[in-house]
């Protein structure tokens, strides 16, 4: 048996940053990393546009309290206050510290840390590396990794969280290169396992974005909180869904109906196009369902609206965001300085997540904890972003609780024994898990079934939600959920089977989205993301509250947690 002190599933910015974080604390420490991807491939390469902190190199009156409040009405007051607090006042000093480690974030004339506008942000507060920001942060990082000598076990797909007594104690994993399989016990497990774009048919997100850490969570027996907020970019590129950076928006873009109108006056006046990404996604829907989208061929009534960037002129969109130029020249054909970019919104970022305290220990109900069990980043809900989160506020969280949660833990695993694992009977339930797949005769395909799945949670639980529109959608999943019981896969090898890990996604995106689902029906109301058509409007006297949702095959059973509030008072939010 593999033997860590501490074992961390993901490889993105929350993970890196928690095992450098440990290895500076205690360099004693065996700490492991373990990835489906190459860590640089994790899905934090992809991130654009930034990361917020109140450095003032800007706007000079900018502070923490403004990005706290900023925040929490972002989140249409959802958020848990005391995490917030966190967030803000730890920004600054992360950057700082991300720069020392040899990130080359984009300057102004004289030198300091150059920052642009974001939506919902009221300062010039995000800090930029061009527009591949996440590419500069994640690469320094890994490269932090082998320095600390933290070890990498990358293309191991992990498949289930060993969990006992309340106590986690180590993970399943299995070699997508050949097949093996691990038991890997530790001291404490981490879990910073990324999104679940991959749930919806038109995403942002990359391929490995499946949840799978949300699911294996849930299928011990654990809550997952606020499930119902799933955030829409309001600019994914159209067809393909690919996002087109907040960061455009940011430098000066415009969004143009078929009327050639700034149609963001008539939903949010004083924030324009620089509104947040729930309001600004419910325009774009709401303009195309009025018959003033555009078609691909610019007549009117179409399934997309203009992004327009050419007012900006060539020398600031190749100098500010070149890579969205560029994104959208290889995969639209449009040449940004001359033409408008068609876009429309996208499934791009978790709300909600695994709940954690903000020491990023994992709860099991609104009062207790599960010993030795940590999650951080976009799979946690600790939760900063409520019901809606604020661009450039993720790569934030990932690093100030990817740190934060790495110190919790090496101060948690000194003087404490590996928990004793029953190697042999783990090893033998992930063989026969994998054996179910691989015999299981039916006449199905996986892309076949995950099309389908992917369809019903698009139209059933996409921008705007009702009851009846989503109970048809239960229906037809309890219909695939059947069906993905009678996949065949034809590759029945052990090499780089990778039938048999899209197999096994499957199963995480189906546990997601179920949950997903039945949080959203139990939200009577319209909150942050979250907007009911049945119940148009936000009520904080029943639903000022956290969901917690607890899976099991036979049926998903639901509880609140408070929300924290100290410093803000839920206001009516207008932009
Ligand atoms: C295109 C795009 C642009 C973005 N731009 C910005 C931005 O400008 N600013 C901002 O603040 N936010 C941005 N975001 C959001 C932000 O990038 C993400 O929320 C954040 O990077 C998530 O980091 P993470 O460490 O939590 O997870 P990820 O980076 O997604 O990493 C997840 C890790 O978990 C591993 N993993 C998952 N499942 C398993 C398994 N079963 N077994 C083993 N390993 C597993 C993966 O291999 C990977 O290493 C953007 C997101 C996208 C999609």
């Amino acid at each position: 048996m593999i033997e860590h002190d501490v074992v961390i599933v993901g490889g993105g910015l929350a993970g890196s940053r928690a095992a450098v974080e440990i290895a500076r604390m205690n360099p004693l420490l065996k700490v492991a990393v373990v990835a489906k991807t190459h860590p640089i491939r994790s899905h934090s390469v992809a991130a654009q546009g930034g990361m917020a902190a109140t450095l003032k190199n800007v706007d000079s009156e900018d502070s923490w309290e403004a990005h706290a409040f900023d925040t929490v009405k972002g989140s249409d007051y959802l958020a848990d206050q005391d995490a917030v607090e966190i967030l803000t006042r730890e920004a600054p000093d992360v950057v700082i510290d991300l720069e020392h480690m040899g990130v080359l974030f984009s300057r102004l004339p004289d030198g300091r840390i150059a920052q642009r506008a974001f939506g919902g942000h009221a300062y010039r507060r995000t800090c930029y590396a061009a527009d591949k920001t996440g590419h500069a942060i994640l690469h320094e990082l890994v490269n932090n990794l082998r320095r600390y000598g933290v070890t990498i076990y990358d293309e191991w797909y992990v498949m289930r969280l060993i969990l006992e007594d309340g106590q986690a104690k180590g993970i399943v994993m299995y070699h997508i290169r050949d097949g093996r399989i691990e038991v890997v016990r530790a001291k404490a497990v981490m879990f910073a396992t990324g999104g679940y774009g991959r749930v919806y048919n038109t995403t942002s997100n990359d391929y490995a974005s499946t949840g799978d850490g949300l699911a294996m969570t849930a299928a011990v027996g654990l809550p997952l909180e606020d499930m119902e907020f799933v955030q829409f970019h309001p600019t994914g590129l159209y067809p393909v869904g690919v996002l087109i950076s907040e960061a455009v928006r940011g430098e000066g873009a415009y969004l143009i109906n078929s009327e050639g109108e700034r149609f963001m006056q008539r939903y949010a006046p004083s924030r324009m196009e620089l509104a947040p990404r729930d309001i600004t996604s419910r325009a774009i829907v709401q303009e195309i369902r009025a018959g003033r989208g555009i078609h691909p061929d610019g007549r009117a009534g179409g399934p997309l609206v203009h992004l327009d960037v050419r007012h900006l002129g060539r020398e600031k969109i190749m100098s500010r965001i070149p890579f969205c130029w560029e994104e959208a020249h290889r995969l639209a054909g449009i040449d940004a300085v001359h033409q408008p970019i068609p876009v429309r919104p996208t499934v791009h970022y978790s709300m909600g997540g695994i709940p954690t305290n903000t020491d990023g220990q994992v709860r099991s109900s609104p009062e207790g904890l599960v010993e030795g069990f940590f999650a951080a980043g976009e799979t946690a809900c600790v939760s900063v972003h409520g019901a809606n989160r604020l661009g450039s506020n993720s790569l934030l969280e990932c690093v100030v609780y990817g740190r934060r949660v790495g110190a919790a833990i090496a101060r948690y695993v000194e003087n404490r024994k590996l928990p004793d694992v029953d190697e042999q009977r783990y090893r033998r339930e992930a063989e026969e898990r994998i054996q179910s797949l691989l015999d299981q005769a039916g006449p199905y395909r996986i892309a076949q079934i995950r099309q389908a799945y992917q369809d019903c949670m698009t139209e059933h639980c996409g921008v705007f939600r009702s009851e009846r529109v989503m109970q048809e959608g239960l229906e037809k999943l309890r219909t695939i959920r059947q069906q993905a019981q009678q996949i065949f896969l034809d590759d029945k090898g052990k090499l780089w089977n990778s039938e048999l890990t899209e197999a096994l996604e499957l199963q995480s995106l189906l546990i997601v989205g179920e949950m997903i689902l039945y949080s959203a029906l139990s939200r009577k109301e319209s909150r942050g993301a979250h907007s009911r058509e049945d119940y148009p409007d936000r009520d904080d006297v029943n639903f000022l509250k956290h969901t917690l949702a607890y899976y099991s095959p036979a049926g998903i059973e639901l509880r609140d947690m408070p929300v924290t509030i100290t410093q803000f008072q839920p206001q009516e939010r207008k932009y």
